[in-house]
């Protein structure tokens, strides 16, 4: 018998608070019942649930919120090791933003197919929707192959303002890197 390479770190209690963040919405107006939690060492770091309408935020979903929560506490943009635990399946707006986190585990409870089945029939003006899988496609596409129209004006202007932002990081990063060598050892 072959030990799996990535054993399942899961732990209920994470999920059961995911859970219970998003049976809150049930009782709060201007949320969704999409419920995350960030877990990092063994203890919750970051949680959210989904309050797209109540903070007039459509990026607000449960994943977000809690990726948020714990880049906030932790005073850092860097998850890598934090695992997140959510009601459902996260859309690719949420995969993209646990990504740029850092966050490599998913522990989830209801499926994309299995919340799509439950909302089915609530009205738009209802809830934001979101068409999934149109969602996973234009995230993923090159640009001259997305549904939403793009055109690129005035690269000249904002490639020189990426340059300097750049150029001053570069120069600053050698200054650390002189000041952090050992003494006799300049560069
Ligand atoms: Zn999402």
């Amino acid at each position: 018998m072959t030990t799996p390479a990535h054993p399942s770190t899961y732990r209920d209690e994470f999920m059961q608070r995911a859970l219970a963040l998003s049976a809150q919405a049930l009782d709060t107006p201007g949320t969704e019942p999409f419920g995350a939690v960030v877990v990092k060492d063994g203890r919750i770091v970051g949680e959210g649930f989904n309050h797209s309408v109540a903070h007039w935020d459509p990026t607000s979903h449960g994943e977000t919120e809690a990726i948020r929560d714990a880049c906030r506490r932790l005073q850092t943009v860097d998850l890598s090791g934090a695992e997140l635990y959510s009601s459902c399946e996260p859309c690719a707006l949420c995969v993209a933003a646990m990504h740029i986190a850092g966050i490599g585990r998913l522990y989830y409870a209801a499926s994309l197919a299995q919340s799509g089945e439950a909302f089915e029939g609530v009205p738009a003006s209802a809830r934001h929707p979101i068409d999934v899988d149109v969602l996973r496609s234009e995230a993923g596409a090159p640009l001259q192959s997305r549904l939403m129209r793009a055109e690129q004006h005035a690269d000249t202007a904002a490639v020189e303002i990426l340059r300097r932002w750049a150029a001053a990081r570069r120069s600053r990063g050698l200054e650390e890197k002189v000041a952090a060598a050992p003494v006799g050892r300049a560069q």
